[in-house]
């Protein structure tokens, strides 16, 4: 072991960052004092660049169809009891109407992928037109791996941010994760392509996954240092009972928060949402999140029917203050915790940048 944890928090604090043995050596070592420190730091940086607002996106589950077989994902391919759906662009339209009138001003677009033209056009096209009806709101994708043209497509189309996990930087982690067809360096590529083309561009990794390690940890964050994108979103792992890893040990808390301290000082002006699955695992896990220095919570705006439908992991919550009709609920319970939720927009900005007038 490298110095104490103590050292290595405020060595990461100062330098927004440290080596991967400096990364394992700190998930490895950490103490009830180094922990509260680094819970300290993070939430004062969280606190600097934001107050204590917390951004609000909405998530529209647009389709469960998707063509991948990530073993962990309750909708891969081989789930032959996923009841598979895809929502017309008259339901997503009617999800953004809702979420506006409650007060969304991020529409989120997640999905399963099935790339072919006629997909892409589909998306693009229902993207321009959440734009031409609310010119006020951002549009984020999160509808996985697409060839660098498609990107630009959605784009000009409007979209101008997009979530695109890259679930573990390790590549032997990443082929127990994903079948053979699947890539660690195609995935990154899309990263870097989505990045150059100019979208806020989010990463992240589920923490606990089957088979990962400290050591896999340390590149998971070595790689975020690297691509230093505008969002990282993490949650634990939560098992599907209709996939191989049926009977794997869930991610924890505890874990899930300290990776979020420690992403909030690497990144201090990174939008980090606490995140549906960490609300999942434990009643207080989006409070115990924020105040670990995310700063963003992503109800889910989605018709019942697909809610119901789009189950990457069992038990996921939907509704409730993870509800887009839950607002209120929402706020108050951020309001017991001494935040308040934003409604603005929430674009990135640079640290020390005040918000944009929207
Ligand atoms: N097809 C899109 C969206 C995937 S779903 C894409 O590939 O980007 C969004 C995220 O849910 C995934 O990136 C994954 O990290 C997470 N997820 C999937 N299955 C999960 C599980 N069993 N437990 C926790 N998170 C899971």
């Amino acid at each position: 072991m490298r110095g104490d944890d103590l050292a290595l928090v405020a060595e990461l604090a100062a330098r927004r960052g440290l080596d991967r043995a400096g990364y394992a050596a700190l998930l490895e070592g950490l103490t009830p004092r180094g922990e509260e420190e680094l819970f300290r730091l993070a939430r004062e940086t969280a606190r600097r660049q934001f107050g204590r607002a917390v951004y609000t996106r909405g998530l529209i589950e647009w389709s469960n169809v998707c063509a991948n077989d990530c073993l962990y994902c309750g909708i891969r391919r081989s789930n032959g009891r996923a009841a598979r759906y895809r929502l017309s662009r008259e339901d997503i339209l009617a999800c953004c109407e809702r979420g506006w009138a409650w007060g969304f001003r991020t529409f989120v677009l997640q999905g399963g992928e099935w790339p072919s033209g006629e997909e892409d056009r589909f998306l693009a096209e229902v993207v321009e037109e959440i734009r031409r009806r609310f010119p006020r709101c951002a549009v984020t994708l999160s509808v996985g791996e697409r060839e660098r043209a498609v990107y630009r497509r959605f784009y000009e189309a409007g979209a101008t941010r997009y979530l695109l996990r890259h679930e573990t930087a390790d590549p032997d982690h990443y082929r127990q994760l994903h079948p053979a067809s699947m890539s660690l360096e195609r995935r990154k590529q899309c990263l870097w392509n989505l990045k150059d083309l100019g979208f806020q561009v989010g990463t992240g990794f589920m923490v606990g996954s089957p088979g990962q390690t400290a050591a896999h940890l340390a590149r998971d964050l070595e790689f975020i240092q690297e691509l230093q994108p505008h969002m990282v979103g993490i949650g634990p792992f939560v098992p599907h009972r209709d996939t191989p890893f049926r009977n794997a040990r869930a991610g924890g808390l505890e874990d899930t928060v300290r990776l979020i301290a420690v992403l909030r000082l690497m990144l201090p002006a990174a939008l980090i949402p606490a995140t549906t699955a960490l609300g999942t695992i434990a009643p207080d896990g989006r409070e115990q999140g924020i105040l670990a220095g995310a700063n963003v919570v992503m109800p889910n705006l989605s018709p019942a029917a697909a809610r119901e439908s789009y189950t990457l992991y069992d038990n996921k919550l939907s509704t409730g203050a993870e509800g887009g009709e839950g607002r209120a609920l929402l706020a108050r319970r951020l309001a017991a915790i001494g935040y308040t939720l934003s409604d603005s927009r929430g674009d990135w900005r640079p640290e020390g940048a005040p918000e944009a007038e929207e």
